[in-house]
């Protein structure tokens, strides 16, 4: 299935999304959040008048208690900013204040003079898993995936020995447009990223130098992942600066694309 957060009536509300006719259209309201137990395809619906995606007010479609990034799971990336590979997973966090909706402005802080894109596949959290035993299926501990924009303030992430404040910017954590169960990392799904229509990253979730379920466990290991909870699961190669005005577009297969405009502060 997949689903969005929208706005609805006033409120803020779950939304099935389905592929009509080659269109994506909200048909359903989610009577409960997806993340709160359960097998979510058993999550009681009530139909609405089907509003086209497109045409949809979105709201971020994760509520984490945190958000926690993995650094350099692309060998290709490490390489293009003079790192080695990674002997196991790097993670770091954003705060969840960094969260930004689909279509919004990420807005540049007066402070940095290069801020980035980062195209990355997010991995939601669908139920709490700490310390998980060697057999546990670390798989089951996802609800679904969606399309995160890991936004870095370059320079400051350069200057300061770990990255809180080049990663922490309010607007820099965009993620959507929906979240869906019906791909497979494992098997590969690819990740694209365009600024202003042009490609600049290309890459595929085969390409990971730590697979999800290593990831997911790896966190485990340290804190407790909780449902709602959002990895963002690195970038590919091709990073790079973008500016005011520019429009970033974010695309994961079987998720769709998440775009959002660049803003100076
Ligand atoms: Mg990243």
């Amino acid at each position: 299935m997949k689903y969005c957060l929208f706005q609805h009536n006033g409120h803020p509300e779950y939304g099935l999304v389905e592929s009509l006719a080659g269109r994506e259209a909200i048909t359903r309201v989610l009577l409960k959040a997806p993340e709160s137990g359960g097998d979510v395809e058993d999550v009681a619906t009530r139909p609405i008048p089907h509003i086209p995606l497109a045409e949809a007010k979105l709201l971020a479609p994760v509520r984490p208690s945190k958000i926690i990034c993995v650094g350099r799971n692309y060998r290709a990336h490490a390489a293009e900013l003079g790192n080695e590979v990674p002997q196991e997973p790097l993670i770091f966090f954003k705060p969840p204040s960094s969260l930004l909706a689909p279509g919004e402005p990420i807005l540049r802080p007066k402070i940095s003079q290069r801020t980035d894109y980062e195209g990355e596949l997010g991995v939601v959290i669908g139920r709490r898993c700490h310390k998980p035993s060697p057999d546990e299926d670390m798989r089951s501990c996802i609800l679904g995936y969606t399309a995160v924009n890991d936004f870095t303030a370059r320079d400051l992430q350069k200057q300061d020995s770990q990255w809180t404040r080049g990663k922490g910017f309010d607007t820099f954590c965009p993620v959507g447009p929906v979240v869906s169960n019906e791909i497979d990392p494992w098997a590969g799904v690819s990740v694209e990223t365009r600024v202003n229509g042009d490609l600049r990253q290309q890459g595929n979730t085969r390409d990971f130098i730590f697979p999800l379920d290593v990831i997911v466990r790896y966190i485990a290991e340290v804190m407790t992942l909780l449902p709602g909870d959002l990895i963002a699961t690195g970038t590919p190669e091709g990073v790079g600066p973008v500016v005011s005005g520019d429009v970033v577009e974010v695309t994961v297969e079987g998720v769709g694309t998440l775009r959002n405009p660049v803003r100076d502060e």
